[in-house]
């Protein structure tokens, strides 16, 4: 998909955020006074796979919300990464932050660390959509932010947008699309809101106080968002995620697509080193405890055979624009059979050897391999 892309990727959990968001179900904890344990914590877990993983083509510092970190905590989780790990000349160095955290001194930190890109959660562009999310930051301090950034020297920005927002309107969706693009991002994601179980906005739905948009309503704003971005020259080629060009594409993410091995440090982050997967516990103190006591903070751990890996392509694949080799489809012979009628349906196409899923193909992208089955 970009240079690099075969390279593993590393992949930072920070769990903390001043909030919780109602509608968030990433790990995440309010406890900020674990961060310097954390660090600690994280030195020891780096240390485990030193020898493992060596040579990263992306790392990607996500969370729970990165930009909470003091400029001291900040510059010495670089120092613990690059300490144990090496990257590739042009790795790509991502770090998710949160409009409010942004200040002209943090950016310039940023650019001094080796960060180059940053990934904006910005949501929306209409107050009254930030105030029913719950966010801490408002429309004009998104707007500074962007600026502050790009004064600060990036030219890889990625900015987070989300609706199907309840109570928000189409113009008001529209509105936020067209205001992102004035900051001329180099990429954006574009997220419906779903309400996952176990959060606040999970608790609203079930008592009827909080009423999702119909899935008819929420297709139909999927496919006006991709044809608005196209429209404006952007590549839609993963099916929440746009890019200005292929080399944009976000690196990271797209070793997962691909089924690239990727190692994740921090409670609660995934690896894949190509054959098996694991991730690790879901709490601060645990994954402190652990280490701390000479352990791995690793929950679970499954190998994965030849078929499942197989498969699990399959789906990745199908998520993306880029799709999966027509050649995939000998090991699923019943895929031969289905595939003119998907061709038919217009949710796949076939192009140079690849069956691709259509912008309409992405709407059931997830279940679209498991007629192949
Ligand atoms: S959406 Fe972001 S800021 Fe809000 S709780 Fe989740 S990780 Fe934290």
């Amino acid at each position: 998909m970009c240079n690099d892309i075969q390279s593993p990727g590393l992949y930072i959990h920070i769990p903390f955020c001043v909030r919780k968001c109602p509608y968030c179900d990433f790990y995440s904890s309010e406890d900020t006074q674990q961060i310097d344990s954390f660090l600690d914590a994280l030195d020891h877990e780096a240390r485990l796979y030193q020898e493992q993983f060596k040579r990263f083509g992306s790392l990607y510092i996500g969370g729970g919300t990165p930009s909470l970190l003091s400029a001291r905590a900040c510059t010495r989780l670089l120092e613990i990464i690059k300490s144990h790990f090496t990257f590739t000349e042009s790795v790509e160095v991502t770090l998710e932050a949160n409009p409010d955290d942004i200040s002209p001194q943090k950016a310039s930190l940023y650019r001094d660390l080796g960060i180059n890109r940053i990934s904006l959660g910005i949501q929306s562009f209409d107050d009254e959509v930030l105030k029913f999310l719950q966010r801490r930051h408002t429309a004009d301090q998104a707007g500074r932010a962007v600026s502050i950034i790009r004064e600060a020297g990036f030219d890889n920005l990625a900015l987070d947008l989300m609706y199907a927002v309840p109570g928000q309107s189409e113009s008001s969706w529209r509105d936020s699309l067209q205001q992102a693009l004035r900051c001329t991002p180099e990429h954006l994601s574009c997220y419906q809101l779903t309400i996952k179980k176990q959060t606040p906005f999970h608790t609203l739905k079930t008592s009827g106080t909080l009423k999702p948009l119909p899935d008819d309503a929420q297709e139909e704003l999927f496919l006006q968002t991709s044809d608005f971005l196209r429209k404006n020259g952007y590549i839609h080629y993963e099916i929440s995620n746009f890019a200005k060009n292929k080399a944009c594409y976000a690196r990271h993410n797209a070793n997962y697509w691909l089924h690239v091995p990727y190692l994740g440090l921090g409670p609660s982050a995934h690896s894949f080193d190509g054959t098996a997967r694991w991730w690790n516990n879901a709490s601060v103190s645990k994954y402190i405890d652990l280490i701390s006591h000479g352990t791995a903070p690793v929950q679970k751990r499954e190998n994965l055979s030849a078929d499942q890996r197989r498969l699990e392509k399959l789906l990745l694949g199908m998520r993306t624009r880029r799709g999966i080799e027509l050649d995939t489809l000998s090991a699923y012979p019943q895929g031969k059979t289905v595939l003119p009628g998907l061709v038919e349906k217009g949710l796949l196409e076939i192009f140079e050897n690849r069956i691709q899923p259509t912008t309409r193909g992405f709407l059931v992208a997830d279940s679209l391999p498991l007629l192949f089955l």
